[in-house]
């Protein structure tokens, strides 16, 4: 919806509102973003009340076919729109890649990518509010894989052009991969801060939790070894035959692992 926010020296002006105002107003700033003007509007809230708890845990995989998969079955896909925008910014980061420096192209090819990046980030965190309020409403306690570990055990990520912020140099499948990787790798960056955030004012509790090893125990005997997952997607366990999807078991492994950490600490 369209509305009229009036600035100190400036008047009224008219701006698009992306999300309702709860609580009072505090402080307002005006932010540039590439041809875009911003509006931040930071608000007091009363302190929210804790939700009752639920007698629930739950362990989240996050994973790139999947958003993520509990410990309890379920799995929350990767929103359609994501892929579509990632090959899209893909497209538009080639063409920008094709033309020539200091261009009017080169120009209109940095506007476009900027855009897409805008409507990715929009969307995200739409999806991650979704996903982290439900989760929240269900579990007293989320276990959920330590990024910082985790990103230290992956492919490298792609070398962002120094020419052009926003953009990435061209190194073939290895560029598009770590594209892929580092466009998810922002999706739940957002995602856990905002379920951290969430968890907070709801009284629940999140752990982050060591997440090497998570895909090779089996939840059923405890037998530990890379043979138990024969594809990305399958865990077989060798030892006592117990199978189920490869996510699923990462996350009750993240659970598991989450409620060990949990009795490790001083009360
Ligand atoms: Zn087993």
């Amino acid at each position: 919806p369209v509305t009229r926010v009036r600035l100190q020296g400036v008047g009224h002006v008219k701006v698009h509102q992306h999300r309702p105002v709860v609580g009072k107003v505090k402080t307002v700033s005006v932010k540039r973003e590439g041809r875009r003007w911003y509006v931040i509007l930071t608000a007091e809230q009363t302190a929210p009340e804790p939700l009752p708890q639920t007698g629930s845990m739950v362990g989240i995989d996050m994973g790139i076919t999947n958003f993520l998969a509990d410990s309890g079955g379920e799995f929350v896909p990767n929103p359609r729109h994501g892929a579509k925008a990632a090959a899209r910014l893909e497209a538009a980061q080639q063409a920008l890649a094709r033309c020539k420096r200091g261009s009017r192209r080169r120009r209109k090819a940095v506007e476009v990518v900027a855009r897409l990046h805008r409507k990715v980030r929009r969307q995200r965190l739409d999806h991650a509010h979704k996903t982290a309020l439900g989760l929240v409403r269900e579990h007293d306690f989320i276990a959920h894989e330590d990024l910082r570990i985790r990103n230290m055990s992956k492919a490298p990520a792609p070398k962002p052009d120094p020419a052009t912020p926003g953009s990435f140099l061209p190194n073939g499948a290895a560029a598009k991969a770590g594209l892929n990787r580092s466009i998810a790798d922002a999706g739940w960056g957002v995602f856990l801060t905002i379920l951290t955030a969430k968890a907070a004012c709801a009284g629940r509790e999140v752990m982050a939790v060591d997440p090497r090893n998570t895909s090779r125990r089996c939840p059923q005997c405890g037998h530990t070894a890379k043979e138990n997952r024969p594809t990305q997607e399958k865990f077989h366990c060798v030892s006592c035959g117990h199978h189920a999807h490869a996510d699923t078991v990462g996350a009750l492994n993240v659970l598991r692992a989450g409620l060990v950490r949990r009795e490790a600490q001083p009360a």
